[in-house]
């Protein structure tokens, strides 16, 4: 039997993975520059909590988890659900009236994969907790943007709010009966959800759905007017901070949680999977949770794949640094390799980073490995040099050579030095 990844899971080969660190690196120094924190948190949590927080009739909850039932836990879908978790937990709200914190990491759903969506995949994912300011609303998708930005990625921005319990049944109530005169036309599912969770028809990816909610009533027509403040300020916000953002009337997240703001990073770059983040405001959630009472929070989510995929089609990040070998050192005969294995640990440890062959190849052979392996300079030492405790360094960007003393602290130094300078003496060696 050939052994192989399972379907939807991805092995991050060196050659992609510098992008990955490069989304990473950027989101980092954004987010704290943000004065976001990190946090880092189990994958799996008890199965509780994702139906209490996502939500019972949710496609996540429903049907995406990958849950041990026998042990009533599931490895995580999302992240919000874990961080406010642990946030509670450690009563981090006493450390901090307002908690900005950030997470990167794999999550897990099982649905159908196809490019830009796996059953592991990860998300970076930020949080603001304890504050009700309409302008953390306005500086988080700043936020995104800005990092978006700096990616070198364009994508816009589309808003809406969902509301709140005070006003959101009045237009459940409105969409129900909208619903109801198209039943026949919504898929099963949405049938289904219409009676329990209507407000997730209109999230349906079903072409079919999708048309009949067209014309479907829109809860910003229908926010109480502290909700209406609330996201007249979010607006103001966003044109202070110069933030472009659509309005999108009909936008409904996937997860039952969320209140008034809610947001989503848009691309038609990918085809069908468009969200590359998306989040909103969940007011109620953190003392549904059993957290501190009247706690709100905030919150997005971006998908690592989706911006990967965005910026190897785009062609962004070409001159990310790769960490090629600063030296690579070729040694001939077994002496010689002996003290060049120590030389190259000496180097090391002074902070340099040296590529080696330890399998006795041929000169020929090293020289090839040591020209692919991108080195700036090579260092080569044969048991006869070795006698006088000479090597040959070569610079491999002009091919010039010399004879060096086999001696650590001088060779960093040499081999540390911008390549263009030093190394006149061209001694050439035989091959
Ligand atoms: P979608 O509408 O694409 O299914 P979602 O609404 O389920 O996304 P969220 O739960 O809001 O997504 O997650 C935030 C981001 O995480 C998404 O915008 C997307 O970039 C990414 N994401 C979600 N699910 C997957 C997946 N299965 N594979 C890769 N990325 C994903
Ligand atoms: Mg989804």
């Amino acid at each position: 039997m050939k052994l192989k990844a399972l379907n939807g899971f991805k092995d991050i080969l060196p050659g992609e993975v510098e992008l990955w660190q490069h989304v990473e690196t950027t989101a980092r120094g954004v987010f704290t520059r943000f004065d976001f924190s990190e946090i880092r948190l189990p994958v799996l949590e008890s199965t509780e909590l994702f139906a209490r927080s996502i939500g019972e009739t949710t496609d996540i909850v429903e049907k995406e988890m990958y849950t041990f039932v026998d042990k009533k836990i599931t490895m995580r879908p999302e992240a919000t659900a874990s961080l406010l978790r642990a946030y509670i937990e450690h009563g981090l709200y006493v450390q901090r009236p307002v908690q900005r914190l950030f997470t990167i990491g794999p999550m897990f759903r099982h649905e159908r994969p196809q490019k830009g969506r796996l059953r592991q995949f990860h998300q970076m994912d930020v949080e603001v907790l304890g504050s009700h300011s309409p302008m953390v609303d306005a500086e988080l998708m700043a936020m995104g943007s800005m990092l978006l930005q700096e990616l070198g990625l364009t994508v816009s921005l589309e808003i809406n709010s969902l509301g709140c319990p005070q006003c959101r049944p009045g237009f459940r109530t409105e969409l129900l009966n909208f619903l109801a005169e198209r039943m026949e036309h919504l898929c099963d599912d949405c049938k289904r959800r219409s009676a329990t969770n209507p407000l997730r028809v209109l999230d349906c990816k079903n072409s079919g759905c999708r048309h009949q909610v067209l014309t479907a009533p829109s809860i910003l027509d229908h926010l109480c007017s502290d909700c209406a403040d609330h996201f007249a300020a979010v607006r103001e916000g966003m044109e202070r901070l110069q933030v472009p953002y659509t309005l999108n009337r009909f936008m409904v997240r996937g997860l039952d949680y969320y209140t008034r703001t809610t947001f989503e990073f848009i691309t038609t770059d990918l085809g069908a999977q468009a969200a590359v983040g998306a989040g909103g405001r969940y007011d109620g959630l953190i003392e549904q949770l059993g957290g501190p009472k009247d706690t709100p929070g905030i919150g997005f989510a971006m998908g690592m794949e989706r911006l990967v995929l965005l910026l190897q089609q785009k062609q962004e990040g070409q001159d990310i640094e790769v960490y090629t070998p600063q030296l690579f050192i070729i040694a001939l005969g077994q002496e010689a390799m002996q003290a060049c294995h120590l030389l190259a640990h000496a180097l090391r440890s002074r902070g340099l980073r040296v590529a080696m062959d330890l399998e006795g190849r041929s000169l020929k052979s090293q020289m090839k490995q040591a020209d692919k392996s991108g080195a700036n300079w090579v260092l080569i030492v044969g048991d006869n040099e070795l006698r006088d405790g000479q090597g040959v360094l070569r610079n491999m960007q002009t091919q010039d050579q010399r004879q060096v003393a086999l001696e650590a602290e001088a060779l960093a130094g040499m081999v540390r030095l911008p390549m263009q300078s030093g190394i006149a003496d061209d001694r050439s060696i035989d091959r």
